[in-house]
């Protein structure tokens, strides 16, 4: 909901890899057909998968006016591939917009969302439960990883869309108007 909003905003490159792998799926390609049956029990695709889907975007979309990358990395490992990779473009990461949310309201938001996205991962119990474990082992280690280099801003991710639209907006131009 808020990248949409971001990239519409600033005219970053949206890379979602959740997309990048839904859209896979939709094409009946290897690489997709190997990821949906881990996506479907909410588990993570292998690094090394969505670490080159990343590499080809880059390659792919030089020269735009920044990205914005949305559920990656999600993986300490990700995260020190992807600072290899920006690094060996001359460019890094900004900042990291780590939006804070209570579990239940996670919850609450896919049990809507399976509603309207025809996603068997946000409709089933378990494999909610499974998100969520794997998101505390795997994924919030990576805040720790940009802690270290004073990346991280953390946000009340509870309130309204446009409220939380304007406190990462603020988040952003603050970061964009010291690296001037
Ligand atoms: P998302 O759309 O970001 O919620 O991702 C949906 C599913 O795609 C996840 O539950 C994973 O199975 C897979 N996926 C998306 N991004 C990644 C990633 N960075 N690393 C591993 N698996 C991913």
């Amino acid at each position: 909901t808020q990248s949409e909003k971001l990239i519409a905003k600033y005219g970053f490159r949206h890379l979602s890899t959740g997309d990048i792998l839904r859209s896979e799926i939709a094409n009946k390609t290897a690489l997709g057909m190997e990821a949906k049956s881990l996506m479907d029990k909410g588990q993570l695709v292998p690094d090394e998968v969505v670490i080159g889907m990343i590499s080809t975007a880059l390659d792919t979309y030089k020269g735009v006016n920044g990205f914005l990358f949305d559920g990656f990395p999600r993986t300490t490992a990700q995260a020190e591939a992807l600072d290899k990779l920006l690094d060996f473009n001359k460019t890094s990461i900004g900042v990291v917009l780590f939006l804070q949310v209570p579990q239940e309201e996670l919850i609450s938001r896919m049990v809507n969302r399976a509603k309207t996205s025809g996603r068997s991962d946000d409709a089933d119990e378990n494999v909610q439960r499974n998100r969520l474990e794997i998101y505390s082992r795997d994924t919030l280690p990576v805040a720790s990883h940009y802690r270290k280099s004073d990346k991280v801003v953390e946000i009340e991710g509870v309130g309204s869309v446009d409220d939380i639209f304007q406190l990462l907006c603020t988040e952003i131009d603050n970061k964009m108007s010291q690296s001037i």
